[in-house]
């Protein structure tokens, strides 16, 4: 497959394990981080091993003229984007009679803005190309909230219904839009979960287990390269999260 995939905050987590899937699977990747490219090293070997780009951008996403410029950088760069997978988030959690108004600004700045810039600024390009894709990294909380997370529930709520509607607007153009909707995945945002808290977590899935960062590549994979009648839909990646 020709062209770059963008992937944004791929130098930790989830977007670290998704830029790995895409360079093993001999895609050319582009992606953006804020401020730790501590991994590229690796990623630079790993694309060397199988023949492809990987290219990383320094960005911060709550920013649109950020954002605006790293457009304008790809279109002299020339390079052609075969997708967005918009992936950056951040989490700051406080019970909502304490949260402050820069938790509240900034969760909903990276989580719901961040994407809003980028979509606007790459369906320009994949418009033009009549083809690509576009996939939002949403959560489950943005579908059953949760306690101490009202700002993360209603960034994510948000990216799920700005991504149904930008997954309208653009089908006719030849674009397919997904949205992921992850429980909980083990990566850095995890960290702060106590023992006691994460075995409560763990009784609350049916698979007992918290899911890992590589299953969310796996079904990213599944959803650029195979062949399916999937289209502006929300997947569900918990292993059968009820409550919590
Ligand atoms: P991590 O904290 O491990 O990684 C976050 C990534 O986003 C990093 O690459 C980071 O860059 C980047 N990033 C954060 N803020 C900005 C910004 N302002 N501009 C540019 N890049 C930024 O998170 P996860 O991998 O766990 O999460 C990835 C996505 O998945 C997020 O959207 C998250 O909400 C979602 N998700 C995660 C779940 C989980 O349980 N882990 C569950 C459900 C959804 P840098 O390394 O430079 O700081």
């Amino acid at each position: 497959m020709s062209g770059y995939i963008i992937v944004t905050g791929g130098s930790r987590g989830i977007g670290n394990k998704i830029v790995q899937k895409l360079l093993s699977s001999k895609r050319h990747v582009i992606y953006t981080y804020h401020s730790n490219d501590s991994a590229h090293p690796q990623l630079e070997l790993l694309a060397e091993k199988n023949q492809v780009n990987c290219v990383k951008y320094r960005i911060d996403h709550s920013k649109s003229d950020e954002v605006n410029k790293f457009h304008e950088w790809t279109l002299e760069k020339q390079y052609k984007i075969s997708g967005l997978i918009n992936n950056a988030g951040i989490s700051h959690n406080n019970l909502v009679l304490n949260m402050t108004d820069e938790e509240w600004q900034s969760v909903i700045n990276v989580n719901l803005s961040g994407t809003f810039y980028m979509v606007r600024a790459f369906s320009q390009t994949l418009i033009k190309q009549q083809s690509g894709f576009l996939i939002h990294i949403a959560s489950t909380r943005g579908i059953d909230g949760g306690v101490g997370l009202s700002n993360y529930a209603a960034s994510k709520g948000g990216l799920i219904s700005f991504a149904k509607s930008v997954g309208m607007e653009l089908a006719r153009f030849g674009i397919r839009n997904y949205i992921l909707a992850p429980g909980y995945i083990q990566t850095d945002m995890l960290a702060d979960i106590d023992a006691v808290k994460m075995k409560s977590i763990l009784k609350s899935i049916q698979m007992k287990r918290v899911g890992y960062a590589e299953e969310i590549a796996e079904m990213i994979f599944f959803l650029i390269d195979k062949e399916h009648y999937l289209q502006n839909t929300v997947i569900r990646i918990d292993g059968g999260l009820q409550g919590v």
